[in-house]
């Protein structure tokens, strides 16, 4: 069996270039749509009617509900693809409350995104991912993509919420090194507290803490809302952050207080990682649960962290069979990485029936990230988030890693827009951080030599285990 014959069949082309072709426009909304298709190169945005991994719609697009409900329709085709067993299109789904656009203004049905200055002030000052925060958030604005999103500004969480996860101790000790500004007297607590190497501590890390978890939590409490059907927070998706520690450049897990929240409407919840870091934090935290599904598709090689994430963790009592690993080799391409990902995610939905699903897209698997371990384009993300899209679920959609900070932000821009229903013209529009993206100035992300490590017979091995371990399940 050949898992990666894709020759009889179109759905995952991730290798497809961005393209000019003529395309109608969206024609309400915002100043910066344009008419004119050959006009793509000086900053118009036009509507997507034809993604690159082909999860087609063939009319122009208004909102983003019938965005969805388009690419539902169109489903797919998985028929001829010798990598599953069963030969069922993928459906949208199920069960979940789906804002239908009654009751709600017509604002309802743009996605949700979560923004305020202070918020990426406080990011850009993280020591790992300086200035990031304002360079994504200044390419989604350049590219006009802000009016067709409605702008929620996030709130700080409390303590108390993010008790919800964490120890009192350890947030109470967060707290209190917020009001030192000699943090040197207690590096001997800090060090039990994961406060150090990777996690510098400083007086502003609570504050940052809280802001970026209440942006998260916000996020989700806007799709408990019914605000719209996606939330986008790219200052959040900290997956590493532990009950009572911090751990690989995360502090506050924001991640599994989203789904604690969400769990507070929808009773299964999917949970998709597509860092290049085991998502070992929001796994620890549901490893025993029935009702959160953890799907994480990461590296997984001596040395490299976190360490965990091995094909053969599926979870624990109840939880068991309900933690998806995905574990890869250095140099792993979109060619590879789509259908792979798209067509476990596909038998986890079917199995799992989530009614709500959050997808931390850290982009440190891109080419040139500094991690230095995966080959991925943009492609890759957005065939992920849009096969996840066509569920037409309330979908809550994270940053996280990604340590090139230009390629991080050409990403979630091109995301961005992908949620919004558009198609980004490729030339880099001008603006405050124009010269970060030389010397091409365009957004598209190329794959770069990296020699990919991972052997078709390997992934089939581990799409084969992964498949043969979900068809074991009971969803209770
Ligand atoms: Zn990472």
């Amino acid at each position: 069996m050949d898992v990666f014959d894709l020759s009889s069949q179109e759905e995952f082309s991730p290798m497809k270039p961005l393209t000019k072709r003529p395309r109608k426009c969206f024609n309400q909304a915002s100043d910066t749509l344009n008419q004119s298709s050959d006009k793509q190169s000086s900053g118009t945005l036009t509507v997507e009617t034809s993604s690159s991994c082909d999860v087609k719609s063939d009319k122009p697009e208004v909102n983003l509900t019938e965005r969805v409900d388009d690419i539902k329709r169109t489903s797919v085709s998985t028929e001829d693809a010798n990598f599953v067993t069963d030969k069922t299109n993928i459906q949208g789904t199920n069960g979940a409350e789906v804002n239908s656009g009654d009751n709600c203004d017509r604002d309802c049905r743009k996605p949700v995104y979560i923004y305020d200055q202070e918020l990426v002030r406080r990011c850009d000052a993280m020591p790992k991912i300086i200035n990031r925060a304002s360079m994504v958030h200044s390419l989604i604005e350049a590219y006009g993509l802000i009016s067709l999103m409605q702008v929620v500004p996030p709130r700080r969480a409390s303590d108390e919420e993010m008790m919800g996860f964490h120890a009192k101790d350890y947030i109470d000790f967060l707290a209190l090194l917020s009001r030192q500004t000699d943090e040197e007297k207690f590096d001997e607590e800090s060090d039990q507290y994961g406060l150090t190497y990777d996690c510098p501590i400083n007086h502003h890390v609570y504050a940052y803490a809280a802001l970026t978890s209440g942006a998260s939590l916000r996020a989700a409490e806007c799709l408990l809302e019914g605000r719209s059907i996606v939330a986008i927070n790219w200052c959040g998706g900290w997956h590493h952050a532990k009950r009572d520690t911090a751990s690989g450049f995360c502090y506050v897990n924001d991640i599994v207080l989203s789904i604690l929240k969400l769990r507070e409407k929808y009773d299964r919840v999917l949970y998709v990682d597509l860092d290049v870091h085991h998502g070992d934090g929001v796994e620890d935290a549901f490893c025993a649960s029935s009702k959160v599904m953890t799907v994480s598709v990461h590296k997984h090689s001596p040395g490299f962290f976190p360490g965990s994430g091995g094909l053969n963790d599926g979870g624990v009592g109840k939880g068991r069979g309900h933690t998806v690993n995905i574990p890869l080799q250095d140099g792993m391409r979109d060619k590879e990485f789509v259908p792979l990902v798209c067509r476990v995610l596909r038998k986890v939905q079917e199995v799992f029936r989530p009614q709500a699903v959050v997808c931390q897209c850290g982009a440190d698997g891109l080419s040139g990230d500094p991690m230095d371990s995966f080959n991925l384009t943009h492609t890759a993300y957005s065939c992920c988030v849009q096969f996840i899209l066509q569920w037409t679920l309330p979908t809550l959609i994270l940053g996280g890693g990604g340590y090139h900070s230009a390629n991080t932000a050409r990403c979630w821009t091109y995301l961005t827009a992908v949620i919004c229903g558009r198609k980004p013209p490729t030339d880099i529009p001008d603006h405050k951080f124009f010269m970060a993206y030389g010397p091409d100035y365009e957004l598209p992300i190329s794959p770069g030599n990296r020699r990919n490590t991972n052997s078709r017979e390997n992934l089939q091995r581990i799409y084969n285990s992964i498949i043969e371990s979900l068809n074991k399940l009971t969803v209770s």
